[in-house]
């Protein structure tokens, strides 16, 4: 992948507000290292999930010997965006992995405004949850949405996702209901989505679409439009009802 030096400008922005690189990183050029604050890599991989531009086309990881898994991560087409101080970041999906296997160290303004944003979008999946009825611990009995869908196979996702969230109507811009029975007359397309997206069990609606969590964890928004991969859990309900699943736009 193309290099660029932390913080340079970045070209051919039609963004609003300036755009500055970080972590374009490519041998044979240095990079900084160190220990990372707490929660960054993890943080960058969260983000990484959702990438923002996919003008700068497909990358791979060039430190990394041979073709290297990089498990939930879209690979790895496009960018993580981080608005500070009137600046924006861009980075590759890829900087959570340069942080957490190559102990890159980005520059300090990003690593903070990328904590920052963490810390925000934790505390506001929370109260979008609270309001909807969820506490902490919340465990709810799944046994009827199990035997709705003989013909899907259940697993320890579709378990921890529905005992948490099952029965719950999330409330943002859109709405998400979180009852799988209103998928039950879509029943026969959901056997193809379950064969086809890692055991897709279905979960709810919002719209028109039809949500389902996979073997692994990741809620994925079905219509007639397409299949849109939305992320892990609590932080995909608050993507949902925030529109996450309508649009594709950078703002
Ligand atoms: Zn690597």
């Amino acid at each position: 992948m193309t290099h660029y030096p932390d913080l340079s400008p970045y070209e051919y922005s039609e963004s609003r507000v300036p755009m500055v690189n970080v972590g374009w990183l490519g041998p044979p050029h240095d990079f900084p290292t160190g220990p990372a604050p707490d929660g960054l890599a993890e943080a960058l991989w969260r983000m990484g999930k959702r990438p923002r531009n996919r003008m700068r086309g497909f990358h791979v990881c060039e430190f990394c010997d041979g073709r290297r898994e990089f498990g939930d991560l879209p690979l790895a087409n496009g960018e993580i965006h981080v608005d500070a101080d009137g600046v924006r970041y861009s980075a590759p999906v890829l900087v959570g992995h340069y942080v957490r296997d190559h102990h890159y160290l980005p520059p300090r303004v990003f690593v903070d405004a990328v904590l920052e944003h963490d810390l925000k979008g934790r505390r506001s999946t929370r109260r979008v949850l609270r309001a909807a009825g969820w506490e902490q611990g919340r465990s709810v009995d799944t046994s009827a949405w199990r035997r709705a869908f003989p013909g899907l196979g259940w697993h320890d996702a579709a378990e921890e996702f529905l005992a948490e969230f099952g029965g719950l109507t999330v409330r943002g811009r859109e709405v998400v209901d979180l009852d799988p029975m209103r998928c039950t007359g879509a029943a026969d397309r959901f056997v193809q989505w379950h064969k086809t997206f890692r055991e897709a069990f279905p979960v709810g609606v919002t719209g028109d679409h039809f949500l389902a969590v996979d073997s692994l964890g990741e809620v994925r928004a079905f219509s007639d439009h397409g299949i849109r991969r939305i992320g892990p859990g609590s932080a995909a309900l608050l993507l949902l009802s925030e529109g996450a699943h309508l649009h594709d736009s950078d703002d």
